[in-house]
């Protein structure tokens, strides 16, 4: 079995409904994803996929739906206030928790029918949570 990945960073806010610790408050975080491939083969360039080919898909992804954007729960009444101030908000439908957006990644790497075999999300340094199947 043959693996291989790329990571994307980026700069993103959030808040955790339901929850009593300090990320109850709206707060940022640089986070890094790291997209992991796995084949079975090699293509004819003896390759597992191509790094520039589905690290730019990654990307691509990830500055247009997520970078500099605020990620709240669907029913975070800050999100309408936010989306009527102009703010560039992300909507996912549980807590925008590591994990959550570590799922998210995951399915829609997926969608572009790449061999997704996991996604691992750093919300800090040293805090990480990952999705596979
Ligand atoms: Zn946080």
């Amino acid at each position: 079995m043959y693996k291989v990945s790329k990571t994307a960073s980026f700069a993103y806010s959030h808040r955790l409904l339901d929850y009593k610790g300090k990320c109850k408050n709206l707060h940022g975080h640089n986070g890094r994803v790291e997209l992991i491939l796995e084949t079975k083969t090699l293509n004819g360039a003896a390759m597992a996929a191509d790094f520039t080919e589905f690290g730019a898909a990654l990307r691509s992804w990830v500055d247009l739906n997520l970078d500099h954007k605020t990620i709240l729960c669907a029913r975070d009444p800050l999100l309408k206030k936010l989306k009527e101030a102009g703010q560039s908000c992300f909507e996912t439908a549980g807590n925008p928790t590591a994990e959550t957006l570590a799922e998210l990644i995951f399915t829609e790497m997926k969608k572009l029918s790449l061999p997704v075999s996991e996604v691992k999300f750093w919300e800090t340094d040293n805090s990480m949570a990952s999705f596979s199947k």
